[in-house]
This record gives C-alpha cells, sequence and structure tokens, in this order.
C-alpha cells in the first residue's frame, strides 16, 4: 500500500452493522488526522470483554461501528499541533486522557478528566468521525477502534511505549489488565497487609490479583467458577480460591470462612453478573470495607442490598482502573520492561483479523484469558 500523510487510505477493518450481527471484514477509508489528532498504524490487538458488550450496543447503539478498543500501533502521521510525538513512534490508544489543568486532574481523586472525556459517542472530539465506507461515516469504539489496519485519535489519548516492550504486552495494558491492576493500585490503594476478594479471574481480575500482591496484600481470595484458574491465579499472587459450586454456602459466606469471620478490606466485582456485586459489598469487612465496581455488565441498573451498605461499606466504581495516561500508565509499563509483571501468562489464543468471529468464540470459552489479534 503506498500513500502520503495527507492523503486517505483505504484499508481493511472490522464493522459491526447492528446490534448483536455478526462482525464483517470490510473495506474502509481512514481520513488524515486534523490538527490535534494522529493516525496510527495498528501493529497488533486484542480482545477484551466489554467487545462482547460493544456488539450488542454498549455504552450506546452506534452503528455501524469499527470495533476494537485494545491494541498498540505505529503513528503513520499527525496533525500540526501534535507535539510529543513523530512519526514511526509506537503508542497504546487508550479511552481516558489526562490535561493535567481540569479540576478533576488536579484534584488527585479521578482520571476521568473534564477537557478530554470518554468518548461515549464513540466519535471525535469535534463529533465527527474520521472513518467511513462508501462515504457513509463510520463509528469509532470510544476514542479507539483499534479493529482496523489504521485508525485517527486525538493525540491526548495515546500513550507512547518503548519499542523494547513486546507488542502483545503493549496491546494487554491498553485495557483489560491495566484496569484491574489500575484498581487495586490506584482507586483501592490496598495497604500493606490487607485482604482481598476478586470475584472474576479473567483478564481484570488477573490484574486485581498481581496489582494486590504488588500492594503488598497477604490474603488475597480469588473467585471463579472454573477450578484450573486456581493455578492461574497464583502466578499472578492468589493465595485461596474459591470455586462457587463447590459449596452451597453464599460466596460471602466462603470469604468470611477464610478470613477469621471478619470479611476482606477490598473486595473487586470484575464479572459484571449483577447479583455478584451484592456478594462482593457483604464480603467486606463491617464498617471498613471497601469494594470496587469495575465489570461492566449490559444491564442498566443493579439492585443493591441496603443493610449490609449501610453498615459503613463502600461502593466505589471506577473506569481504566483509574490510572492517568500521563502520571500512571508509564510506571505500569516500566513494570512490564522489568518483568515484574506476568503479561505472558495471559496470553491463551491468537487469531488473524479476518477470523475476529472465531476469537468471539474463543473467549466465551471458560479457559480462555486473552485473545491477541494479528493484524
Ligand atoms: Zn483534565
Ligand atoms: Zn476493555
Amino acid at each position: 500500500m503506498s500513500h502520503s500523510s495527507s492523503q486517505v487510505i483505504t484499508c481493511k477493518a472490522i464493522v459491526c452493522w447492528g446490534k448483536e450481527e455478526p462482525l464483517k471484514v470490510e473495506e474502509i477509508q481512514v481520513e488524515p488526522p486534523k490538527s490535534s489528532e494522529v493516525r496510527v498504524k495498528i501493529l497488533c490487538a486484542s480482545l477484551c470483554h466489554t467487545d462482547i458488550l460493544s456488539t450488542r450496543g454498549f455504552p450506546m447503539p452506534l452503528f455501524p461501528r469499527v470495533m476494537g478498543h485494545e491494541g498498540v500501533g505505529m503513528v503513520e502521521s499527525i496533525g500540526e499541533e501534535v507535539d510529543g510525538l513523530k512519526q514511526g513512534d509506537i503508542v497504546i490508544p487508550t479511552y481516558v486522557a489526562e490535561c493535567q489543568t481540569c479540576e478533576s486532574c488536579t484534584s488527585g481523586k479521578t482520571n476521568l478528566c473534564l477537557k478530554y472525556p470518554l468518548a461515549l459517542d464513540c466519535l471525535m472530539l469535534d463529533g465527527t468521525s474520521r472513518m467511513s465506507i462508501k462515504g457513509q461515516s463510520l463509528y469509532h469504539t470510544f476514542s479507539c477502534a483499534t479493529w482496523s489496519e489504521y485508525m485517527v485519535i486525538n493525540a491526548n489519548y495515546v500513550v507512547k511505549v518503548d519499542p523494547s516492550i513486546a507488542l502483545s504486552h503493549a496491546s494487554f495494558l491498553s485495557c483489560g489488565y491495566s484496569t484491574g491492576f489500575g484498581a487495586a493500585w490506584k482507586e483501592a490503594k490496598i495497604e500493606e497487609g490487607s485482604t482481598v476478594a476478586v470475584f472474576g479471574l479473567g483478564t481484570v481480575g488477573l490484574g486485581v490479583v498481581e496489582g494486590a500482591r504488588i500492594q503488598g496484600a497477604t490474603k488475597i481470595i480469588g473467585i471463579d467458577k472454573n477450578t484450573r484458574k486456581n493455578e492461574k491465579g497464583k502466578v499472578f499472587g492468589m493465595t485461596d480460591f474459591i470455586n462457587p459450586d463447590d459449596s452451597d454456602k453464599p460466596i460471602c459466606e466462603s470469604v468470611r470462612d477464610l478470613t477469621d469471620g471478619k470479611g476482606v478490606d477490598y473486595s473487586f466485582e470484575c464479572t459484571g453478573v449483577a447479583p455478584l456485586l451484592n456478594e462482593a459489598i457483604e464480603s467486606t469487612k463491617v464498617g471498613i470495607g471497601k469494594t470496587i465496581l469495575i465489570g461492566a455488565g449490559d444491564h442498566l441498573s443493579l439492585q443493591i442490598n441496603f443493610l449490609p451498605l449501610l453498615c459503613g461499606r463502600t461502593l466505589k466504581g471506577c473506569i481504566f482502573g483509574g490510572l492517568k495516561t500521563i502520571s500512571d500508565v508509564p510506571i505500569l509499563l516500566e513494570k512490564c520492561r522489568n518483568e515484574e509483571i506476568h503479561l505472558d501468562e495471559l496470553l491463551t489464543h491468537e487469531v488473524q483479523l479476518e477470523d475476529i468471529n472465531k476469537a468471539f468464540q474463543l473467549l466465551k470459552q471458560p479457559d480462555c484469558v486473552k485473545v491477541l489479534v494479528k493484524i
């Protein structure tokens, strides 16, 4: 393919045409970047459970949409107002950004920047798209759209990656694993000696386990219906395992059995299964316990049991584990470079971009953790 950086590129991408429709490989057009944007040649991508929700219309039923939000690529061209990035830089696209000046960024309390918000409208900041098919505009997936040979993103939403980092690792750090790790590190701010329960040992849950281990938690209880996750969880630092199918007890009672009847300091709901949020809350200590909600579900509301929350417990939601793109993600990338985290252990399957529907089938299998997509 030959083109100059100011031209429209025609390339392959995965498009979802409507709610729960099978994904299609399409030839699409990707415009050059505008002033504060970069065009990225995606080198490798991966799947996250939120991608399944996206095909069902999460966060909004916006179709046709170029799919994917995990990936890593190389900057192909830059808008005239972009600084700090150049052609050839390796970057991960993200769906959060950090302006470092707004009320939220300076509060030290959240990663949800007001100037560069989560793109729930699945368009660029100016409300338009850079992707189209035969003249018809395509939605992006948040600010990302990584299952495409090329994509355009506002430069504030990318993080530069040291080229010595494996592309698969960089891709895994662009959403799921980082979300879990960040939830333990930045949202819960787990202290040394803490006790922790993690609901769901997929990529996000394993990220929580590893984050909790590095923060110095002494008891890390993993909960999953797949017994083989017992072995997997231990690699990341899990100390105890509960398979809810092995007992008639509510999960919160099994957690209490492992913590001298007290419950844990922190619990993390990573499954998006609504009733498990109450189990997660009731697994924590009275008066002290904190539950972090991470797992997205496609239910728009859920029921919280009144009394356990009233008894001094805290429930907190988060996006991208509370990680800030400038302040925090580079620290995580450094841990990856120093091999302090177990990203190799996440990879279970690899597919070509054209086989994306097969990747979705793989993702629904219990043993699947991470599917890498070769572009
Ligand atoms: Zn900000
Ligand atoms: Zn994700």
